[in-house]
């Protein structure tokens, strides 16, 4: 539930564009003379810089990924240029387009799927020992069995499966098949935007492979696009580790203050806290605490008013409202408080749950002992005479958010206003 609940149209929408301006790009019948060298080097360029970026950033996987898509395009594309030279294809074009349909689903399928977990240098090691025995042993028989190969290859092994629209190899559309199975249950057990570019990217290969010899720049754009998309996921992921807070999503302190840098004449700034966050984790574990941060992370993200949510760090986050005065924020703060206190979070209690199944039941029974509910305490402050940087406005709002919990918690404090009390505007609270 909670994976399917991380999937996001973002994590696709690079790969996607792409994907739809290389299908643009490749289908144009001139392309222009710059851009024709462009896409002649871009391949070998996205090789060198994006199998640094990935090497430097410990990604072995995209640095095999972006090695097979190479290896495709530098075979298709001798005969490619062979064809355009003289009007024919050589010799033995068959045969390596073929071989190309069906190694290169393969190779794509099971270097994306093949996940990193050992040693990096192992890791390293292994992929390029099963890259050098499959290519080895296709280049072998190539060489020695050509004919036979071929004729293996080509030969309709399933004729009721076998569809009018199939130009490549029928062996090629199983592979393609397993490859998008593969890499969808990838994505949907982790989503990710590296996963979601790798399964865009297997759509890219299937549209390339049989238009290699049709559609005029084919194999060079999308050849690159694709290269693209997984360098372009690897830097999306890099982006994300350094701004986003890995727990509950939003966007992290360094986010924070560069959202800081850019805040315009006026503004407003609430902190909040967890109340009583130290004893909750005491009583119910710190694992259970993670999943209340996660719960009060996913209310505050849904805040209105074109506020936008941060996690300043430990149980405390950080509201900012570009250019609102205080009454437009101070609803929209309030709903999120209450929202938060009304939540009740069903405890999964597994370690304190007993072992005896009998006993289990009977505990399971009583529904009370596994719902929990935290509070928070906020305090605001608009930027103003007083306070005139964003740090001083911080510092103001963490004052007022001082008074709230001396004002005993679950409530919003506005500063400067601290002989008003508590302020609560709609329904209860503290
Ligand atoms: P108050 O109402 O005054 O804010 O009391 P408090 O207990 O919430 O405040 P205090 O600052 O003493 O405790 C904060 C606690 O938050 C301590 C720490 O264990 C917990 N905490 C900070 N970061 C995390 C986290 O990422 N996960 C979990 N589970 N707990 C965290
Ligand atoms: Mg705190
Ligand atoms: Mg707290």
């Amino acid at each position: 539930m909670s994976h399917l609940a991380a999937v996001r149209l973002s994590h696709f929408l690079p790969s996607l564009l792409l994907l739809g301006g290389g299908l643009v790009a490749a289908g144009l019948p001139q392309l222009s003379e710059f851009f024709i060298s462009l896409f002649n080097v871009l391949p070998t360029l996205l090789l060198l810089l994006g199998g640094a970026f990935c090497l430097v950033y410990g990604r072995q996987r995209e640095l095999f990924l972006l090695l097979v898509l190479y290896l495709g395009y530098f075979f298709l594309d001798i005969q490619l240029d062979h064809y355009r030279a003289e009007g024919r294809v050589r010799s033995d074009a068959a045969l390596v387009f073929h071989l190309s349909s069906v190694l290169l689903p393969l190779l794509y399928g099971l270097y994306a799927a093949w996940q990193e977990r050992t040693h990096l240098l192992q890791d390293l090691v292994a992929r390029a020992a099963v890259l050098l025995a499959v290519g080895g042993v296709a280049l072998a028989l190539e060489r020695r069995y050509p004919e036979a190969l071929l004729q293996w290859l080509s030969v309709i092994r399933w004729p009721a499966l076998h569809g009018e629209w199939m130009s490549l190899v029928q062996f090629a559309y199983p592979l393609f098949g397993l490859a998008f199975i593969l890499l969808l249950v990838q994505y949907l057990r982790a989503p990710r935007p590296l996963h979601a570019a790798q399964l865009v990217g297997l759509f890219g290969l299937l549209w390339m492979l049989p238009n290699t010899f049709i559609v005029p720049h084919a194999l060079h754009v999308m050849s690159c696009l694709i290269m693209l998309m997984l360098v372009a996921a690897v830097a999306h992921e890099a982006y994300q580790m350094a701004f986003r807070d890995e727990l509950t999503g939003l966007p992290g302190r360094r986010a924070l203050n560069e959202r800081l840098q850019r805040l315009g004449r006026s503004y407003v700034i609430a902190m909040a806290d967890v109340d009583h966050f130290k004893r909750f984790n005491d009583t119910h574990g710190h694992e259970t605490g993670d999943q209340v941060l996660r719960l009060v992370a996913s209310q505050l993200r849904k805040i209105g008013g074109g506020g936008k949510a941060y996690r300043y760090g430990g149980e405390e986050f950080t509201l900012v409202f570009p250019g609102k005065t205080l009454e437009e924020c101070l609803p929209h703060l309030e709903q999120v408080r209450q929202a938060v206190e009304d939540y009740r979070l069903q405890l999964r209690d597994t370690v304190s749950r007993p072992r005896d199944d009998k006993q289990g039941r009977q505990r399971r029974g009583s529904a009370a002992a596994t719902q929990v509910a935290v509070t928070l305490s906020m305090g605001v402050a608009e930027r103003g005479a007083e306070q005139r940087s964003p740090e001083a406005v911080i510092k103001a709002a963490d004052q007022a958010l001082y008074g709230a919990k001396s004002a005993g918690r679950n409530c919003i404090r506005i500063h400067g206003q601290r002989h008003r009390g508590a302020v609560k505007l709609m329904g209860t609270g503290g």
